[in-house]
């Protein structure tokens, strides 16, 4: 298995590339919008260049649920469009890579006065299977209160009148995205992080080169394209203003929030969709060592690159979770971690966060730029495949000869003869065989087969030439090589926040190896001190902003 460098060592390289060459399209942002854009446009034959301004992912898209879902709640607003399209994609996307969306079965409580009764439960989750083509197994099951409470003991007893039990997936926002660009890599794309559109350059009166500042170096450069698709998430608003087109149309941002807690706080035994006394309904993940909740849904107007959690989202999720489960009692203590992500709706007027539509819509201004924003995680390759269809039909008018879009047979990095979920529970075990005798366990194998897939393979070997005492540093410090050289990891915070996700899901951990992760940094890419003490005081800083909730602070 061959995997292709992806390196900010070569940065003046990849920089002098896209300076000079002309490109078919420019994709502005590298969530995951983005990045199946540039996965989409570069297997249909197009020359792709994908510029992002900070990380890859480190907008919406490594802050959602982290589910691949068909939005059970979209049948309430009558989306049955958006349903069964997204419903039909979870299959799909799974297909692409099994060892990164993970089978997820999900319990839907049915209680007094909730969101469901037993008889719209059944329809609506059949309806669900319907629309989303759901075979075999995977089809939904109505349980009595006994059996729901045998499923999920914690459910509260006293107003419990059953559940709908059917199937989801889950994912990791963060690595669905990356391994989205790096497979677009393999079609000829070019990708850069820490690069940011400040401008575009017009001819006849159409975009015919952006222009983009290197975020590390303060240097200026100009690729010049034909096409440009802004995947611009939660700031497509302001790139419409800088080529002077915000005209009718606008983006609303609502917040939404998710709190982490060890597992033993919330022992939960499978997903939980529950309704909250306000109305709304809420997830409850169990994740290896950790159970997150969310999400919170409120209407946001702030600073869009500094977005967090805080003490009233906190209060208000913590006592949702007890309202729920009785016999837990959460108290802001109990929060290890936690993200907050802005979604970036189309405003309907008089609408609600809540209420607003989760479809994507495409805005294409005078001068050419062609704007996709909303949408969910789970439809991105659909949005792409929309948005590519429109600048393929006029190239091809041309007399260009494009492939159609063929996304849904190109299996993602990482995915290697998995084929199906099977095969990646046992490639876990055999994993699991070869790390025990260094003293690893059955979670670190899982950890990271669910993150890189056959890329372990890789991560393994290179341990293999490290000699650190602590093997939990060793295998940290492979991870981090194979970060640096093969998925643009720049700094600490890439590392431990979007490639690896432990800031979420294994916060002691990041504690533990962060001054050897700083000083294998420092080998690396030979930065000063000066520059190691800020990152390490950046990163104490995430530390705190995700996990303290105290009231002292507030
Ligand atoms: C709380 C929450 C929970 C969610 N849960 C789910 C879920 O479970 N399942 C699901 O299917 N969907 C979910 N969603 C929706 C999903 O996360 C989003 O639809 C998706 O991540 C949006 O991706 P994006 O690429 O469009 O935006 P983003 O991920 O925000 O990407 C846009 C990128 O553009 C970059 N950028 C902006 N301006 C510039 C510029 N000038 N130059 C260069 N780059 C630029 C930004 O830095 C950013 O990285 C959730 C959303 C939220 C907020």
């Amino acid at each position: 298995m061959k995997n292709t460098k992806f390196s900010n060592l070569d940065r003046p390289e990849t920089i002098g590339q896209l300076s000079k060459e002309i490109y078919d399209l420019v994709v502005i942002g590298g969530g995951i919008t983005g990045a199946g854009i540039a996965l989409d446009a570069a297997s249909r034959g197009l020359k792709v260049a994908l510029v992002e301004k900070n990380d890859f992912a480190s907008g919406t898209s490594s802050k959602s649920t982290k589910l691949i879902h068909g939005g059970l709640r979209y049948l309430k607003q009558f989306d049955f469009w958006l349903v069964k399209e997204v419903g039909s994609e979870r299959a799909i996307v799974h297909k692409l890579a099994p060892h990164l969306v993970l089978p997820e079965k999900m319990l839907l409580p049915l209680i007094e006065n909730g969101t469901y009764g037993k008889w719209l439960a059944s329809i609506g989750l059949k309806v669900y299977d319907i629309l989303a083509q759901v075979k075999g197994d995977d089809k939904r099951k109505m349980l009595e209160k006994k059996e729901a409470l045998k499923l999920e003991p914690l459910l509260p007893k006293k107003i419990l009148k059953g559940a709908g039990y059917y199937a989801e997936y889950r994912t990791d926002d963060a690595r669905l995205t990356i391994e989205n660009i790096k497979t677009s890599l393999n079609f000829g794309a070019t990708a850069l992080n820490y690069a940011v559109v400040k401008d575009f350059e017009y001819t006849n009166n159409r975009i015919s080169a952006v222009n983009v500042e290197d975020a590390l170096s303060g240097n200026g450069f100009t690729i010049k394209t034909k096409y440009v698709i802004s995947a611009a998430g939660p700031w497509v608003d302001e790139l419409r203003s800088t080529n002077n087109s915000k005209k009718g149309k606008r983006l609303h941002l609502t917040k939404g929030v998710h709190l982490v807690f060890p597992f033993e706080k919330l022992p939960i035994k499978q997903s939980v969709y529950f309704d909250v006394p306000d109305g709304r309904m809420m997830f409850a993940v169990p994740r290896g060592k950790i159970t997150y909740v969310g999400t919170s849904d409120t209407n946001y107007n702030d600073d869009k690159d500094n977005v967090r959690a805080d003490l009233t989202d906190a209060v208000y999720l913590i006592s949702a979770v007890n309202n729920m489960f009785p016999k837990i009692n959460l108290e802001l203590e109990d929060i290890v971690s936690s993200w907050a992500g802005l979604r970036p709706l189309i405003h309907e007027e008089g609408k609600s966060a809540s209420e607003l539509s989760r479809k994507d819509e495409i805005f294409t201004s005078e001068t050419g730029l062609i704007s996709i924003a909303g949408g969910k995680l789970t439809g991105y390759r659909k949005m792409a495949e929309r948005v590519v269809n429109r600048i393929t039909k006029q190239m091809t008018e041309e007399g260009a000869i494009l492939k159609d879009c063929h996304t849904d047979e190109i299996p993602l990095c990482g995915n290697v003869d998995f084929k199906k979920f099977k095969h990646v529970t046992k490639y876990i075990s055999s994993l699991y065989e070869r790390m025990k005798p260094d003293g690893f366990s059955k979670y670190d194998a899982w950890f990271l087969v669910t993150n890189y897939g056959k890329q372990s393979e890789t991560i393994l070997e290179i341990y293999a030439d490290l000699t650190d005492h602590d093997q939990y540093v060793r295998l940290a410090k492979a991870e981090l090589r194979f970060g640096i050289d093969y998925e643009m990891v720049q700094n600490p915070m890439d590392f431990f926040i979007r490639r690896t996700g432990r800031l979420y899901f294994d916060i002691e951990s990041v504690r533990h190896l962060l001054d050897p992760i700083l000083q294998e940094f420092k080998e690396i890419f030979k930065v000063d001190d000066a520059q190691l003490l800020a990152w390490k005081e950046i990163m104490h800083s995430e530390l705190d902003e995700h996990s303290n909730f105290s009231l002292e602070k507030a």
